[in-house]
């Protein structure tokens, strides 16, 4: 069976890496959290005083941070110079600086470089913000997701209470559209969606349905 790169875009907390992780499991492919990779090097730069904007001082830092994922009973975990950060790095100080570090055109150059020799085999699902446009353009099959921002507000709300996060639903709407502003308009990399991208708008769509809908995609795709 031929194997293909599946691309998710989108905006924060659309239901991305629900879908692309569903999607992975059902085909057998690997799945990225390429969001995962911005943060760990966020939580690297928080804890080291790394200022982004120090060049020098990014570079030095980049050179000594080695991201890695592993699965433990059924969960995908980030691991950092070999600490599970996995809940370190969904925490609010992370969120509340992560796309300042994402604009940066030498971090952005690190994380892509090994996401993508990671899709070097193919067989992976990564969900992102440039993993259409930047990461594999040539992608088989590339989604863009979008949601009403109320609707992602209450799912992100959800998961951060789940998660014992003591935050208000205002707060996680305000970080979530700050978040979206910057990442459209920063200028490496935007996130915009792909050519080719097929939009999929989980307001009125359950887990089981998005997953129906891109995998029928994704076994077109495949031919
Ligand atoms: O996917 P998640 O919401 O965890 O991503 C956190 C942040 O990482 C995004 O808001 C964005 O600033 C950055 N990011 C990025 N490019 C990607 C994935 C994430 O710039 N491919």
């Amino acid at each position: 069976m031929k194997k293909i790169i599946i691309a998710v875009d989108g905006f924060s907390s659309c239901g991305k890496s629900t879908l692309a992780k569903d999607l992975a499991s059902k085909l057998g492919y690997a799945y990225i959290d390429s969001g995962a990779m911005y943060r760990a090097v966020t939580l690297y730069f928080l804890e080291n005083g790394i200022d982004p904007d120090d060049p020098e001082a990014v570079d030095d830092a980049l050179s000594r941070i080695e991201i890695r994922f592993l699965r433990m009973n059924g969960e995908n975990h980030t691991f950092l110079n070999g600490r599970d950060v996995e809940s370190d790095i969904r925490q609010m100080r992370v969120s509340a600086q992560v796309s300042k570090v994402s604009t940066v055109s030498a971090v952005r150059r690190a994380m892509v470089r090994q996401q993508q020799a990671m899709g070097a085999e193919k067989g992976i699902v990564m969900d992102g913000r440039d993993i259409g446009t930047v990461v594999f353009p040539q992608a088989e099959l590339k989604l863009f997701m979008t949601a009403d921002p109320d609707e992602r507000t209450r799912r992100r709300y959800a998961e951060l209470q789940a998660r014992g996060v003591n935050i208000s639903p205002e707060e996680v709407k305000a970080n979530l559209l700050h978040r979206d502003q910057i990442d459209s308009t920063r200028a490496d990399s935007p996130l915009r969606q792909a050519d080719g991208a097929i939009v999929i708008d989980s307001t009125h769509l359950t887990r089981e349905e998005q997953l129906a809908r891109a995998l029928a995609l994704a076994i077109a795709a495949r031919g």
